[in-house]
């Protein structure tokens, strides 16, 4: 009998482009047949054939509580039997709001939308609609969805396909976005020397995990923060996968408190852009920011955004279940599996004697391979790149082999949930060793 997952594959491609909804379920950096998924509970999941995995994956960030969340899943199931979509506002959906202000409260207003994507979309929309301006300067290696100008040098599948950018996006489009190097603020002070009158905004991602973990140097942030307001241009923090993952407050969170510790007041973006953990699961994404800026937007200002599936209540149900149950606890939990993986990766790849790197922002963590990422770090996409990404490959097949589900892709982040317990932190410390092996061996 072929394998299940096979017989998925090969059936979905042929209906589906490539036989996925999103590239990088593919498998094509890392070659073999994607796991087709049937079930998942807390920390693992079971693909078609049966097979159980211990995950790592996390849904690409949303399951932050582990999956099939017992108390998430009985909100859905009671919003559901109310009424899947009503195109009518809902209190649902303002409780998740003032949720989401409560935890980062420069978020004065809050729009809800369904995908990243939407949200960056219109965050880029609004601050060109705010300043007046035309262009958008954005770093190599950080990853904003699929919009057509912040497609150029983006991470996550389009840096695991190894494509510059995408064809479909007109010259014009491109034209109009500036890429930079990430972690270079004297390559923003020179951008903005040369178009500074013509800089609608700055977009990044509050801390980078879209080219592996690359997290900011510091006062990286804070310096584009000093740089946009110097020129009038908005700085718009793309936490769609940092928030309510690193801490009850995203990354911005947790960099304000280190630095009011330190005697500074911190420091504020103009606009954040939410998705992942906001909809525990289900389609939820949003854009916040000082009512000043978010008020620009439909129907009090004339910048226009909309959605039929906006806010859908079910999807609100799932999100604002997932944060009230995302407690200190939660955090506590998250930080500390992350820690002991990281920890442990980095031990069995040093008694095989890989040459690598793991960085780690928050309870997020990715691996670098190679001498150069093992001697400098890894600062920048040019720096991700530069890695020795077949070494990746084998330790993730070695992983999945043994019952261990990894991201496809080097340049991911690995996601854990406050469900890994220590019996599924034991079963992927017990498949590290020959997945290290393997790594060496590549
Ligand atoms: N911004 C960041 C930082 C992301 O990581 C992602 C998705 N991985 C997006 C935006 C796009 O979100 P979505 O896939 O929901 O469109």
């Amino acid at each position: 009998m072929p394998d299940p997952n096979h017989a998925a594959f090969v059936r979905a491609q042929g209906v589906i482009p490539g036989g996925v909804n999103s590239p990088v379920r593919a498998y094509r950096s890392v070659g073999g047949d994607p796991r087709f998924l049937a079930s998942a509970r807390g920390p693992y999941v079971t693909d078609v054939a049966g097979r159980e995995y211990v995950d790592l994956v996390c849904s690409w960030g949303p399951a932050l509580l582990g999956h099939a969340h017992p108390e998430v899943v009985a909100a859905v199931q009671e919003a559901a039997a109310r009424g899947l979509s009503f195109g009518a506002p809902t209190l649902g959906e303002v409780e998740l709001a003032e949720e989401v202000r409560r935890r980062v409260p420069a978020a004065e207003r809050v729009r809800l939308v369904s995908t990243g994507t939407e949200a960056t979309m219109t965050a880029v929309r609004l601050a060109r609609g705010v300043t007046g301006r035309p262009l958008v300067v954005k770093f190599a290696g950080c990853y904003h969805g699929h919009v057509d100008g912040l497609l150029a040098e983006a991470g996550s599948g389009v840096a695991t396909l190894a494509m510059p950018g995408s064809a479909g996006v007109t010259e014009a489009s491109a034209a109009e976005t500036l890429v930079l190097p990430y972690n270079d603020l004297a390559a923003v002070e020179a951008a903005f020397a040369q178009h500074g009158s013509q800089i609608a905004a700055v977009i990044t991602e509050a801390a980078p995990a879209n080219m592996g973990v690359v997290p900011p140097a510091e006062g990286f942030n804070e310096g584009l923060r000093r740089i946009t307001s110097a020129h009038g241009a908005l700085l718009i923090l793309d936490e769609v996968l940092t928030g309510f993952r690193v801490g009850p407050s995203g990354w911005w969170g947790l960099e304000n408190a280190a630095l009011r510790s330190q005697g500074s007041e911190g420091y504020a973006p103009d606009l954040f852009t939410f998705g992942k953990v906001i909809g525990g699961g289900m389609p939820v994404a949003a854009l916040g920011g000082p009512a000043t800026v978010m008020n620009h937007l439909a129907p009090l200002g004339p910048v226009y955004q909309a959605g039929t599936l906006s806010g859908n209540p079910v999807a609100v149900a799932s999100g604002l279940t997932t944060l009230r149950l995302a407690d200190d606890g939660v955090y506590a939990r998250v930080d500390h599996v992350a820690s002991v993986l990281a920890a442990a990766v980095g031990e069995a790849l040093s008694a095989e004697g890989v040459e690598h790197r793991v960085q780690r922002a928050g309870s997020l963590f990715s691996v670098f391979f190679g001498p150069l990422a093992a001697s400098r770090g890894v600062r920048d996409y040019a720096q991700a790149q530069a890695q020795e990404t077949h070494r990746y490959t084998a330790l993730f097949h070695s992983m999945l082999e043994s019952g261990v589900n990894l991201p496809p892709s080097v340049f991911e982040a690995w996601f854990v949930s406050a469900a890994h317990d220590d019996a599924a932190v034991d079963r992927i410390l017990e498949a590290l060793p020959a997945a290290a092996k393997a790594a060496a061996a590549a």
